[in-house]
């Protein structure tokens, strides 16, 4: 007879987005003459720019002729992704990081999931909260949490730091030592940041203690304030205990399209045993490579036009960003993120719970956002709004929270 992984039953459900949509469908079915907004979602809106649309097209018409037909993709990805890479994500920042240290893959998502492959089960697993939900689940699968109580919302063998505004979003340096330890900046769901001094604490004390961090860099793009690390491997010694994940999803549209990639330092090692190694087996093994098509769409993100075209878009949305911001300081609300990463964390007034906040938002303004509870116990009285709709929808949204009635 066969077994399951029983790791699965351990997981709690994941409601927070499957409620939320069955509030709003309730409220509009209920209410079918009032607009709702929705501010909640973390997917971009924007089509693909310009580009990348003509490079997808003339990448097709190659797949159609004998001489420029490509099969199976190249394990790591195709060099002229991963050189072009290198060359404006890595050289152009002072890090000295090599085309075959990349890894092409079909999203960040995969890889913060994969990534646990190459590690043993008993290893202790850092995170911050709130947090992305996927770091812990994908843990959880592979049996590395302990137990699940339902009370805390806490796992047994997961180290908890939280983010809050006492500290400013950053975690402190845990007090029990971990092995691997996840960092997000620009961080979701709190849409703030790290400076490279405050980074380089944390890389210092992996090297000392002998962890690797997993920091994932899905956001870079929306940075613009100075002295904010774009890569870790801006940071002294960062070789040696870091593993990056970088997505194509927020910078360049390419959340339905699928690719990112993986960065592992050769040096980056366990004895004498390099994780690159590991990945590239685990890689060569379980994955056939990202389509040539949107390979070749990936590099033309990093063309002049590309470039230009694509931070048009992330300033749209950055836009949309600052209106949110400026609405809700404006209607005396606390706020924080908004400024380097495309979420605005606030907290809820008058003490109300992270749900009590959405019903309210919800049920008077007819907005729709995300409840910090969902992202982790230290979310609990916050709430996320996304800088993804359009700026007709969210000025409109702001218009609402001012007047405080839809
Ligand atoms: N990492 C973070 C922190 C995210 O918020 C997201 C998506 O929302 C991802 C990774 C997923 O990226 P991708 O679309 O490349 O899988």
């Amino acid at each position: 007879m066969f077994k399951i992984n029983d790791n699965y039953l351990k997981l709690p459900g994941s409601y927070l987005f499957s409620t939320i949509g069955k509030k709003v469908a309730a409220y509009t079915a209920a209410n079918p003459d009032k607009e709702v907004i929705k501010l909640g979602i973390g997917d971009v809106t924007l089509p693909l720019a310009p580009a990348v649309i003509k490079r997808l097209h003339s990448a097709v018409d190659e797949m159609a002729v004998k001489e420029t037909f490509k099969g199976y993709a190249p394990d790591l990805g195709y060099e002229f992704l991963r050189t072009t890479i290198v060359e404006n994500d890595y050289k152009a920042r002072g890090c000295d990081i090599a085309a075959d240290e990349i890894f092409v893959s079909d999203g960040a998502k995969s890889d913060s999931g994969n990534i646990g492959d190459i590690f043993a089960v008993d290893n202790k697993i850092a995170v911050c909260d709130p947090v992305y939900p996927v770091y812990v689940d994908t843990n959880a699968m592979a049996g590395r949490t302990g137990v699940y109580n339902p009370e805390t919302e806490k796992w047994s063998d997961v180290i908890y730091m939280p983010c809050t505004k006492e500290n400013n979003f950053v975690p402190e340096l845990p007090k029990e030592e971990p092995d691997i330890i996840y960092l997000c900046f620009p961080n979701n769901p709190t849409g703030t940041t790290i400076t490279k001094d405050q980074l380089q604490v944390w890389v210092d004390y992996a090297l000392k203690i002998g962890a690797v961090i997993i920091y994932d860099a899905a956001y870079e793009a929306y940075i613009s304030t100075e002295n904010i690390p774009h890569s870790i491997y801006e940071c002294e010694g960062a070789k040696g205990c870091a593993i990056e994940l970088r997505s194509f999803s927020k910078n360049a549209g390419f959340t339905g399209t699928r690719l990112g990639f993986t960065v592992i330092p050769k040096e980056l090692k366990c004895g004498d045993v390099m994780l690159h190694s590991l990945w590239a087996r685990r890689h060569g093994t379980k994955f056939n490579g990202a389509p040539y098509i949107i390979q070749a769409a990936g590099a033309a993100v990093y063309t002049d036009e590309g470039k230009k075209e694509t931070k048009e878009q992330i300033a749209y949305y950055m836009n949309n960003a600052k209106i949110i911001r400026d609405g809700l300081t404006g209607a005396g609300y606390e706020v924080y993120g908004g400024v380097d990463a495309p979420y605005i964390w606030l907290k809820t007034p008058d003490k109300m719970t992270s749900w009590e906040f959405f019903d309210y938002l919800l049920e008077n303004l007819n907005i729709v956002g995300t409840p910090g509870s969902g992202f982790g116990p230290s979310g609990e009285g916050y709430f996320r709004l996304t800088a993804f709709g359009s700026l007709e929808n969210t000025k409109k949204a702001m218009e609402r929270i001012k007047a405080g009635k839809a």
